[in-house]
């Protein structure tokens, strides 16, 4: 017999206790260029339109190798400036603590200023979220936990989270914290199981995190796949996407949003008819299994 139970469909929820709502979807803005046939305010209007409310970006968005950095939050800035109402509409998130050359500064006095520097790229005055980019192994937890919280306690930031932390490290940031931490980022989709199973999922559930899956596409390799793995992957995606009259993508990121955490994929793209797609997602229902199948395509093995 087929297990045919629905399960159960995401939905917004707030981002942290008291918090905004924030959207099952995300669109990220680490790609976000000028040059890219359309205008950045397209992009970000398709995605509102598309009922995403949660923005990410980061002060290293738009750095190539060489400069560039910053550029992605100066023109989500420009388009701000430009129509003021659209802040309104967002949950802003942005990062820091990734310095090129450092590679990584969670000190007070870098994060700080980072945080500053973005604020005034975008020209805003407050984000929802902030999040600390990649772990700096030589910044102590309790004297990142006084930084962010600081940064709360300013009005500055809302709330406060991390990116491509171990759970280890989520948990001796969270010790000595008063107050939880909003979220997790790390890499996850079909492609990057890994957070599924090295506990960072349960340990999100278990502390009340919400999880931002980055690369939801695997950067683009669900949609062009290449691979044994990958066309594998593909294949079972694509029978759901016919199902339920959606695209592969959008089969991709519902399955992510299915899991019991929820986590909320970041949708990476930069074509304005790809981000509306982020609309249907709701039009997608996984049962248990239809879910075990992309995940056993994706494991290249069954589960015993
Ligand atoms: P993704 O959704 O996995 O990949 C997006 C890429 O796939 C784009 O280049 C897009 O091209 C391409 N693509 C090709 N066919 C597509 C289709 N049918 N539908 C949608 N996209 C298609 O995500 P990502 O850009 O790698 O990452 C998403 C976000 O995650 C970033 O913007 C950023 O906010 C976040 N992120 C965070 C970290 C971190 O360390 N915290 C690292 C990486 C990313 P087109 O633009 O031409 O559609």
């Amino acid at each position: 017999m087929t297990d045919s139970t629905p399960l159960p469909a995401p939905s917004a929820h707030a981002l942290n206790q008291g918090g905004p709502e924030i959207s099952p979807v995300a669109w990220g803005m680490w790609r976000l260029t000028e040059d890219n046939g359309c205008s950045p305010q397209e992009r970000i209007e398709a995605a509102l339109e598309a009922g995403i409310t949660l923005f990410d970006t980061a002060a290293i968005y738009g750095f190539n190798g060489d400069n560039g950095f910053g550029d992605a939050e100066a023109l989500l800035g420009a388009v701000l400036q430009d129509e003021p109402s659209l802040r309104r509409k967002m949950v802003l998130t942005t990062k820091g603590g990734i310095e090129p050359g450092v590679p990584y500064d969670s000190s007070a006095e870098y994060l700080n200023a980072s945080l500053e520097a973005s604020l005034k790229r975008m020209g805003v005055d407050h984000v929802e979220l902030f999040q600390v980019h990649r772990p700096d192994l030589l910044t102590h937890p309790e004297a990142l936990a006084a930084t962010l919280q600081a940064m709360v306690e300013s009005g500055k930031v809302g709330a406060i989270g991390v990116s491509n932390f171990t759970k280890a490290q989520i948990s001796a940031l969270q010790n000595f914290l008063d107050i939880p931490l909003a979220t997790t980022q790390p890499e996850f989709s079909p492609l990057h199981l890994e957070p599924l199973q090295n506990g960072e999922f349960d340990q999100a559930m278990q502390n009340d995190m919400t999880i931002l899956a980055w690369s939801p596409l695997g950067g683009g390799r669900i949609a062009s796949a290449e691979s044994t793995r990958e066309r594998s992957v593909a294949l079972r995606l694509d029978s759901v996407a016919k199902e339920f009259g959606v695209s592969r993508a959008v089969a991709a990121f519902s399955w992510i949003a299915a899991h019991p955490a929820h986590p909320i994929p970041i949708i990476g793209s930069q074509t304005p008819e790809r981000i509306a797609e982020a609309a249907d997602i709701s039009k997608v229902t996984w049962t248990r299994h239809s879910w075990y199948e992309i995940l056993q395509a994706a494991m290249g093995e069954k589960l015993p």
